[in-house]
């Protein structure tokens, strides 16, 4: 059985293979795959836009596909920029932007507590779907600290971690609690329910 994952995000695929590459002869990303395509993300939750990404690529392809979304939802802003973390700018993937419009909406604001969310999605050829998320909970510091990771991670003090920010674990430090990793290992607990 061939897995095709809906992303060509390196860092998405390496924790992807690690997790799922026993249960499937072949992964590769949609690049290696041949495929050439863009969702349009108008889903009204993650996991709405992850399994829309995942179908599409399915029929597409005639293979397995897995797809994720995810993003973070901050308390004090009624979860928000959620769906919407990447843009929350106004400009995609703008990190920098994006930090500074956050810090700016928690000035004053002393309930600073705040979750990554993941959302994934699996979608089998004939349409069968597994679906899983993850969390990572924190909260959202007043500077941004650190210089790994990406996004919003400079920003988001992990008590777990002592107070450090995602940005300043290590990278493999961040793979093991991410709520990326979590999805992941809950969506082979769902597929191995059924095996
Ligand atoms: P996507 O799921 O790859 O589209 O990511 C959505 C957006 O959510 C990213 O552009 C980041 O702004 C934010 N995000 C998701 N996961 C993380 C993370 O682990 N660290 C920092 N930002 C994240």
């Amino acid at each position: 059985m061939k897995l095709i994952i809906a992303s060509n995000n390196a860092h998405k695929l390496i924790e992807i293979k690690d997790i799922l590459g026993g249960m499937f002869d072949e992964i590769v990303s949609m690049k290696e795959a041949g495929i050439d395509h863009e969702t349009v993300e108008d889903g009204k939750t993650f996991m709405e836009n992850a399994v829309k990404k995942a179908r599409e690529i399915a029929e597409i392809s005639g293979c397995w596909a897995i797809a994720d979304d995810s993003g973070i939802c901050v308390d004090a802003l009624d979860g928000a920029p959620g769906i919407y973390s990447a843009r929350f700018s106004g400009r995609h993937g703008d990190d920098k932007a994006n930090n500074r419009l956050l810090l700016e909406k928690l000035e004053g604001v002393e309930d600073r507590g705040a979750h990554y969310t993941c959302a994934i999605a699996l979608v089998g050829p004939e349409g069968s779907i597994y679906e899983a998320e993850g969390y990572m909970y924190g909260s959202i510091g007043f500077e941004e600290k650190g210089s790994n990771g990406f996004g919003y991670d400079p920003l988001f003090i992990l008590p777990e971690e002592g107070g450090l920010t995602a940005a300043q674990i290590s990278p493999e430090e961040k793979n093991r609690i991410s709520h990326r990793s979590q999805a992941l290992h809950r969506l082979l607990q769902e597929i191995g329910k059924e095996k």
